[in-house]
C-alpha cells in the first residue's frame, strides 16, 4: 500500500527530509481537512501544515481571492515596495486585529519564515536595549537559524548548528519543576544577585503554549507574572505566536487570555491563511528604531500571501465567531481525550491543551510514535512533539467540521487501542 521502492525522493532529495518519512505516500491534492495521495486515498489532516493551515487546505474563499489577483496580473514579487495588496492587508490587519485589541504595534515584514521573524525580534530587542543576553525557556522552539536556535531547547536541533550557540539563557517554563517551587524564584534571584553571573538580559522570548516542545501550556497567571517580571527588570517581552497565534488557542493572539501586551510579537504560519510563506514582527511604536534596510530580505513582499491573508482576516476575524467555534471544537476534542486517557490510566495516559492544540502522552515515550504510525495506516495524519517525540500532537484546522473532528478522534482512539 505504501511506497517502498527507491524513488527520486529517496535517491535525489537530501537525507534531511523528515515528515515524508512518517507519511510514506506521494500526496497530490488537498481540500479542507483532507489530503489525497496520488492513488486518491484520503487522509484526514490533524497536523494542518504544522499550524500553517488553520483555515484548511485550499480554502475556497481564499483561493478565489488569489485566483482573481493572479488572473489580473497583480504583483507577485514586490521586495518591500508599496503595493495595493500590501495596503489592503495592512488596513485589514489594523482594523480587524490591532485596533479592536487596543494594540498600537508597528508591523514589520521580515523574511517569510517564522525563524526570520524571530531573528528580527531578537535583533531589535538587542539594538533597543544595547544588551546581548536573551532569556528563553526550557523546551522552547523558535526556529532553525542561528539566533533562533540559540534560544531553542532541543539538544538535537541545537547540535545541528555546528558552532557554539551563545547569548541565550534558558529558564524553567511553567510547571517545569512540577509546581514544587514558586514561579520565577530562580529567574528573579539571578536577576537580583550581582554575583549570579547572569548578564542583564535585553529580552525574554516565550511561547504561551509550547507546540514543538510538547504542548506545554503556560497558565495565564504565569504569563502575567512573567510580564510583570519583565517590566520590573527592564527586559522586553517577546511572545513568539508563530504556531499558537492566528486563532489556534481561540483568540487571534494566544496571549489575549492572559491579558498581557507583549513588547514584540512574532506571527507567521497561518497568517497568510493559505499556507503561503509570510511572517510579521510586531512591536510597540517606540521600539521602531530600525534604520532603513537594516533587516532586509528579497522575499519580504509575498503579495499573493498578502491577498489571502487579507481575505482570511475579513472572512474569519471580522467578528467573534472563529474564536467561539475553536473553543467549542476544543471542548469536543478534550471530551474524547478524557475518555482515551481514562481508558489508558494503567499506561499513564494524560492529555493537555487549549483551543485546538492538544497533546496526548503516555509513560512509555515510544508509544506516541507507534500511535502516529498506526493512525497513518488508518488514514489520519498526526505528528509527535516534545524533546523525545513523546507527545501525540493534535493540530486540526480550525475550520474542521464537528463530524470530521469526531471521525479523527475515533481513529485516534483506535490507534491508541491497537498499540497497546
Ligand atoms: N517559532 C515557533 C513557536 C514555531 O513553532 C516555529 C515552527 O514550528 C518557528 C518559530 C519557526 O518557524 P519556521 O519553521 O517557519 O522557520
Amino acid at each position: 500500500m505504501f511506497q517502498t521502492e527507491p524513488s527520486v525522493f529517496t535517491t535525489l532529495e537530501s537525507e534531511v527530509r523528515s515528515y515524508c518519512r512518517g507519511w510514506p505516500v506521494v500526496f497530490d491534492r488537498a481540500r479542507g481537512s483532507y489530503l489525497y495521495d496520488e492513488d486518491g486515498r484520503p487522509f484526514l489532516d490533524f497536523f494542518a501544515g504544522a499550524g500553517s493551515l488553520n483555515y484548511g487546505h485550499n480554502n475556497p474563499v481564499l483561493k478565489r481571492a488569489l485566483l482573481d489577483y493572479l488572473e489580473r496580473d497583480g504583483i507577485t514579487h514586490g521586495l518591500d515596495m508599496s503595493t495595493t495588496a500590501k495596503r489592503a492587508f495592512l488596513e485589514s490587519f489594523r482594523d480587524l486585529v490591532l485596533r479592536p485589541r487596543g494594540l498600537d504595534h508597528k508591523v514589520m515584514f521580515p523574511g517569510p519564515t517564522g525563524t526570520n521573524a524571530v531573528e528580527a525580534a531578537l535583533k531589535l530587542a538587542r539594538k533597543v536595549k544595547g544588551r546581548e543576553s536573551i532569556i528563553s525557556f526550557t523546551n522552547a522552539f523558535h526556529g532553525m537559524s542561528l539566533g533562533a536556535l540559540a534560544v531553542t531547547g532541543n539538544a538535537f536541533k541545537r547540535a545541528g548548528a555546528g558552532i557554539p550557540l551563545v547569548h541565550g539563557t534558558p529558564m524553567p517554563f511553567d510547571d517545569y519543576l512540577d509546581g514544587r517551587t514558586p514561579d520565577f524564584i530562580w529567574f528573579e534571584r539571578l536577576l537580583d544577585d550581582a554575583g549570579s553571573g547572569l548578564n542583564k538580559p535585553a529580552a525574554v522570548i516565550v511561547e504561551t503554549v509550547q507546540g514543538e516542545g510538547g504542548v506545554n501550556v503556560a497558565r495565564p497567571e504565569w504569563l502575567r507574572g512573567l510580564a510583570d517580571l519583565c517590566r520590573r527588570h527592564d527586559m522586553l517581552l517577546i511572545v513568539d505566536d508563530i504556531q499558537m497565534g492566528c486563532g489556534r488557542t481561540g483568540p487571534f493572539f494566544s496571549f489575549e487570555e492572559a491579558g498581557i501586551v507583549p513588547d514584540i510579537i512574532t506571527v507567521s504560519k497561518s497568517i497568510s491563511g493559505y499556507g503561503l510563506p509570510m511572517s510579521l514582527t510586531l512591536f510597540r511604536p517606540e521600539l521602531d528604531i530600525w534604520e532603513p534596510g537594516e533587516h532586509n530580505g528579497t522575499f519580504r513582499g509575498n503579495n499573493p500571501a498578502f491577498v489571502t491573508a487579507a481575505a482570511a482576516l475579513n472572512v474569519y476575524w471580522a467578528d467573534g465567531q472563529t474564536e467561539k467555534q475553536t473553543i467549542g471544537r476544543g471542548e469536543q476534542t478534550e471530551a474524547a481525550l478524557r475518555v482515551i486517557a481514562a481508558e489508558q490510566a494503567h499506561a499513564g495516559g494524560a492529555y493537555r491543551g487549549r483551543g485546538l492544540v492538544w497533546g496526548l502522552t503516555f509513560d512509555d515515550p515510544a508509544r506516541a510514535e507507534a500511535i502516529c504510525h498506526r493512525a497513518f495506516e488508518l488514514g489520519l495524519l498526526l505528528e509527535t512533539s516534545g524533546p523525545r517525540g513523546e507527545v501525540v500532537k493534535l493540530l486540526p484546522a480550525l475550520t474542521i467540521t464537528p463530524e470530521e473532528l469526531d471521525e479523527g478522534l475515533r481513529v485516534l482512539a483506535r490507534a491508541v487501542r491497537d498499540t497497546e
